[in-house]
């Protein structure tokens, strides 16, 4: 990568873009995020700001004009602003639909028009309820009906892909895809339904960690720090180009499991309690019962490996828990909560409510 190289980030003071942030300033790189803080924060930033190679600007990236201007100054963008999180898709489908679409809509046309490299980010939704093995990239998508907000969440993050994939084939468009599968570590917010940095706050405040349906889906998770490896391995990579990866990590664990883990690794003395996917996210509400992604692509082409496990990932979010715990904030308990033993995780398939990571 080129050490004098400008970066322009889009979501940047988000949870991946604020360490892809910090580790672009590491090597020696400008960067300019562009974020609206929906669900981005400034103090993710905290370190960034202190150097003078950064700035940050509040705006959108529906906003033509200043990606125009921002497109026009940085030599690479890398996308990952989006409405993202199943509690802010399902609660607000539309909003999130037009800007996971018409947002990267405006950052792909401005970096073609300036023939910039662009990275974008995309989603394990991608593969929708596909449960089988390990997901290569050219896995088939299986998805519900388009009514149903997870599904479009999936098929926005799929025109984005097309659109990349297009203006790559049509108009020579320097662009990369990477689908994320679920990325966890310090400054994710666990207010979107992600499942690790609840199930972290839940257990530092001995509250009940809330599992969704029997707990026995399954996930793998990667350490954030892990995925920022990986982003910029490919953005040095010519062969990158035109092309598309997953990434994530591929051991898997249950729901379950993964509460036991958190509640033994924070010493706490919360119980499990388990809530329907109706009563969490409304009735309709669909998920996977396993997401574990192939790799090879990726680990082929760069010699990208892991390096963090899912101990250390726990030890992240429960320091991030604990610094984040106020005394003073009121517990809140659902009344929709159900406190049954659970049944053993058979082959019946079920479910989990951790939309895109969350
Ligand atoms: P995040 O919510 O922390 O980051 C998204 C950022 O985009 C936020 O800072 C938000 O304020 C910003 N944003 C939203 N709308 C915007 C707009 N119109 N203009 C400018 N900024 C806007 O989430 P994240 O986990 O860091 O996700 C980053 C990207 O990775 C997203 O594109 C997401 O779809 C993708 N992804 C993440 C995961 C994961 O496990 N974290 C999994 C799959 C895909």
């Amino acid at each position: 990568m080129d050490r004098s190289s400008k970066y322009l980030v889009t979501g940047g003071a988000g949870f991946i873009g604020s360490h892809l942030v910090d580790a672009l300033l590491d090597g020696g790189h400008s960067v300019v995020v562009l974020d609206d803080l929906t669900t981005g924060r400034q103090e993710n930033l905290a370190q960034a700001q202190a150097n003078p190679y950064f700035r940050f600007l509040r705006g959108s990236v529906m906003d033509a004009s200043l990606v125009d201007e921002l497109l026009q100054e940085c030599d690479t963008v890398i996308h990952l602003a989006a409405a993202v999180g199943v509690k802010l898709i399902v609660e607000q489908p539309l909003r999130s639909f037009v800007t996971n679409t018409k947002g990267t809509e405006t950052v792909i046309e401005h970096a073609q028009r300036y023939d910039r490299r662009i990275v974008i980010a995309s989603t394990s939704e991608i593969y929708g309820k596909n449960s089988s093995g390990p997901l290569s990239e050219t896995s088939d998508r299986i998805l519900g009906s388009p009514s149903v907000a997870r599904w479009s969440y999936s098929t926005a993050k799929a025109v984005d892909e097309i659109m990349a994939g297009l203006y790559h084939q049509e108009r020579g468009l320097r662009s990369t895809v990477v689908r994320f599968f679920n990325t966890v570590g310090p400054r994710q917010s666990p207010a979107y339904g992600m499942v690790i940095p609840r199930f972290a706050r839940q257990a530092v405040r001995g509250e009940a960690l809330t599992i969704h349906a029997e707990g026995c889906q399954r996930r793998c998770f990667l350490h954030v720090a892990d995925a920022v490896s990986a982003l910029l391995l490919l953005l040095e990579h010519p062969g990158a180009v035109g092309e598309t990866f997953n990434i994530g990590a591929d051991d898997e664990i249950s729901i379950r499991e993964l509460a036991d883990r958190v509640i033994t690794q924070a010493a706490s003395a919360s119980p499990m309690e388990y809530l329907s996917y109706a009563d969490a996210y409304g009735p309709g509400f669909e998920d996977m019962e396993r997401r574990v992604p192939d790799t090879t692509k990726l680990r082929a082409l760069t010699g990208w490996q892991p390096r963090f496990n899912l101990a250390d990932i726990l030890t992240d979010a429960i320091a991030d828990a604990h610094a984040e715990w106020r005394s003073d904030e009121p517990v809140r308990v659902s009344s929709a909560l159900e406190q049954r033993p659970p049944s053993a995780c058979g082959a019946a398939p079920a479910v989990e409510a951790d939309l895109a990571g969350r």
